[in-house]
């Protein structure tokens, strides 16, 4: 963490719920009904997405105007600076024009390499095989 704190940094930062590096970090304040990404009016800078906040705040350097932040994770929800990634719009757009086809790992979403699993409420989500694989074998050697 770099820099002074304003109140508002201070606010943000006490309704975080915190994890490891490589979990996601949960908002437990509220957020705007429109996308259900978190959100916080921040009265020092006007900034309003909680992601960008919490990106200042730890790397010390604004999101660049006009930019938007990825989530790596692709869980909307979270605020870990280390899961999100400054692109410019058309870039965004293109990865998730890719995201469609290909995970994150670059494995094709090919029938063979697609999952499917049921998530709390009922929703189906597609996941990748090959990256499952790969998480167990992990898991499995230490
Ligand atoms: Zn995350
Ligand atoms: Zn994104
Ligand atoms: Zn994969």
């Amino acid at each position: 963490m770099t820099g002074r704190l304003t109140t508002g940094d201070t606010r943000v930062l006490t309704r975080i719920e915190y994890d490891r590096r490589d979990r996601c970090w949960l908002w437990q304040g509220g957020h705007g009904a429109r996308d259900g990404r978190p959100r916080y009016e921040h009265s020092g800078t006007g900034e309003q997405l909680v992601s960008r906040i919490v990106y200042r705040i730890f790397f010390g350097a604004p999101v660049p105007e006009g930019w938007h932040l990825h989530h790596e994770c692709e869980n909307p929800r979270c605020v870990n600076p280390w899961h999100l990634r400054p692109l410019t719009p058309p870039a965004h757009n293109q990865v998730h024009r890719r995201l469609r086809s290909e995970c994150k790992n670059g494995h094709a979403y090919t029938p063979e390499n697609t999952g499917w699993v049921t998530r709390q409420g009922g929703k189906t989500e597609r996941y990748c095989k090959a990256c499952h694989r790969e998480r167990q074998a992990r898991r499995a050697g230490r």
